[in-house]
């Protein structure tokens, strides 16, 4: 379900049933001349819309204000916006500490952006991790007060984490497209990969006619892409959502 269209009676039950609550997180980027510059969180709007057809989810209204950087295109004219890793940061944690205070313990913020070497992190999405480490800190010690950790209830600590617990499990930052789609879907920028993605997804966001407007390296095969490309893409993303999205 749509957050914003939820009513209080729904979200409790999301809380009580544990139900993935998920962040579209991105940015608006040039992604030259056929694409719109949404294409990064459009993507993951989309495809956890589509995810949401086939489990319980709730998702978050879409944050869009990430770090683009100006690495593919200076701003004027092209559309990229740029808010810095260090001013996103606080914002992440105030949203959410937020969230845990509703009562929301399985918060995942999804990102496609920069995202080709997920494990070592991009400005956007470290801010995003370290937000959501903050907060969790921040509501543990609220809660539980100082010394939670070290306090006899903990004890067991360490066999609750063998076993699977984790209180920092409760905000995590996933790709939209996973490592282990290396090699099986092409990744780019503008590129084939992007451009059958939206073909597939949100084909509102490409024009055709605009290919021949393209000068950059990157959106050089941008031409030859197709929903049907996009579609083999979507299906892996979908795996990868089943895996990573669960309630309970
Ligand atoms: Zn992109």
């Amino acid at each position: 379900m749509h957050y914003e269209l939820m009513l209080p009676h729904q979200i409790r039950k999301a809380i009580a049933q544990n139900w993935p609550v998920a962040l579209p997180l991105g940015v608006l980027e040039y992604h030259g001349e056929h694409m719109a510059v949404g294409m990064d969180t459009l993507a993951v709007i989309k495809a956890l819309e589509l995810f949401e057809k086939e489990r319980d989810i709730v998702i978050l209204p879409p944050f869009y204000y990430g770090a683009a950087s100006y690495a593919v295109a200076p701003p004027e004219g092209t559309g990229s916006v740029q808010v810095g890793g260090n001013q996103l940061a606080p914002f992440g944690e105030e949203l959410f500490y937020s969230l845990l205070r509703i009562g929301f313990r399985n918060i995942h913020a999804i990102i496609h952006h920069q995202t080709e070497n997920f494990a070592a992190g991009m400005p956007t999405d470290l801010a995003f991790k370290t937000a959501g480490r903050q907060a969790i800190f921040r509501f543990l010690e609220k809660q539980r007060g100082e010394g939670w950790w070290g306090s006899k209830d903990m004890a067991d600590y360490y066999a609750g984490h063998a076993a699977g617990e984790n209180f920092f499990n409760w905000v995590q930052v996933h790709p939209l497209m996973p490592a282990a789609m290396n090699g099986k879907y092409p990744f780019d920028h503008a590129g084939i990969g992007e451009t059958s993605l939206m073909l597939a997804l949100c084909p509102e966001a490409v024009d055709a006619a605009r290919f021949a407007d393209n000068t950059a390296w990157y959106t050089a095969s941008a031409k030859d892409a197709s929903a049907e490309l996009g579609h083999k893409g979507v299906a892996m993303i979908m795996d990868h959502l089943r895996a990573t999205l669960r309630s309970g």
